[in-house]
């Protein structure tokens, strides 16, 4: 594969990539590039034009007539601009006004059909794309958009790593696994990785933790959310932070090389990291079982039922030693573990009763 990079970083610094999730007025737009243009870093404009939103009645996004606010960013500031496409009149569209880089989101690239429109649509062109992960953890749907995208002929293509969507309790709004960007950027070593931290993080408070880890990891650059008022926000407002706040952050980015030791490091950070996510998991999935031990236990006390009944739990050990058997752990530990969830399961029953008693 020959490609080249979609943006020219500044030597010593990392591409950044700013803007607000949704372009929602041209008076929004021009503000918040403006604010932006004045930190001096932003090496390209993005804003969403149309907006795939996940239930029909949220906001979907402007259309076609953001794109003349984004002409104007770019005329009035010199910032490139950057949106995203899902279907061919958008990238036809994008063509038309101008727009610099075109972006696939993550719900485009797990569709391979609307990934082929966008590619049929561009063929013939040479404007620089970055490609989403998909919101689902399969690298070869972001394996097959790079190559529906480079069969079309474009040789300027880059990656952005939004993190994965994640059924169950977590920190993250998008769960990074980082280690699938990083087999990414093994299969691809040409691409540019961006760290697209707002989708990753959901919320403000860890937006530099999560660019940081990825700079560590040798990323290209960041692409954050940034809007003049974020709490007012149309859409992502969760996420979203001011220019000033994000000049701050890159203000407190620390960009480095890492030596050989401290990438070995950053993968004992990660295993670690994942480990921390299992455990908070875990609680969370043992405290929702007592709400159930809770409900039987209120059942057997109307009825006057034994708390204890030594055929159940018999039947429980047994299949969770076969189960354990089957993820390589020991049946001694299947059953502490088990005898512990029990016993705090039997204490709140217990407790059920008595207080009806
Ligand atoms: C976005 O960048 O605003 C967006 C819709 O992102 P994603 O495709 O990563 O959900
Ligand atoms: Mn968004």
């Amino acid at each position: 594969m020959n490609i080249g990079k979609v943006i020219q970083p500044t030597p010593g610094r990392g591409i950044v990539i700013a803007g607000p999730c949704s372009a929602e007025t041209e008076g929004q737009v021009m503000q918040c590039a403006k604010d932006l243009a004045k930190l001096g870093q932003v090496d390209l404009f993005r804003s969403g034009i149309w907006k795939p939103r996940t239930r029909p009645g949220s906001f979907e996004g402007v259309g076609k007539e953001g794109l003349s606010w984004l002409k104007r960013v770019k005329e009035e500031t010199g910032l490139r601009t950057t949106t995203e496409v899902a279907n061919a009149s958008h990238v036809y569209d994008c063509l038309k006004a101008g727009i610099d880089v075109l972006w696939i989101g993550a719900r485009t690239t797990v569709n391979p059909f609307s990934v082929q429109e966008v590619a049929d649509a561009l063929n013939g062109t040479d404007i620089p794309v970055l490609i989403k992960n998909p919101i689902n953890p399969d690298l070869g749907l972001w394996q097959g958009a790079v190559e529906r995208i480079y069969k079309a002929g474009i040789t300027r293509i880059g990656l952005i790593h939004r993190g994965f969507s994640y059924h169950g309790e977590t920190t993250y709004r998008n769960v990074p696994r980082w280690q699938l960007a990083i087999e990414m950027n093994r299969l691809f070593p040409d691409l540019q990785m961006i760290v697209d931290n707002s989708h990753i993080c959901g919320r403000r408070d860890t937006l530099l933790e999560v660019a940081q880890e990825a700079l560590n990891l040798n990323y290209d650059g960041l692409m954050t959310e940034v809007h003049p008022r974020p709490d007012e926000a149309w859409s992502d407002a969760a996420q979203q932070i001011t220019p000033a706040v994000f000049g701050e952050l890159l203000q407190n980015l620390r960009l480095r090389k890492p030596t050989v030791s401290e990438i070995e490091m950053e993968k004992l950070t990660e295993l670690r990291r994942q480990i921390d996510e299992i455990d908070t998991e875990l609680i969370g999935m043992i405290g929702r079982r007592m709400k159930l031990a809770d409900a039987i236990g209120e059942f057997k006390a109307e009825r006057n039922i034994a708390v204890l009944q030594s055929d159940r739990w018999e039947a429980i050990l047994h299949t969770a030693a076969e189960k354990g058997k089957k993820h390589g752990l020991s049946p001694e530990f299947m059953k502490q573990y088990l005898q512990a969830i029990h016993q705090e399961s039997i204490d709140h029953q217990d407790a059920i009763v008595n207080r009806r008693n």
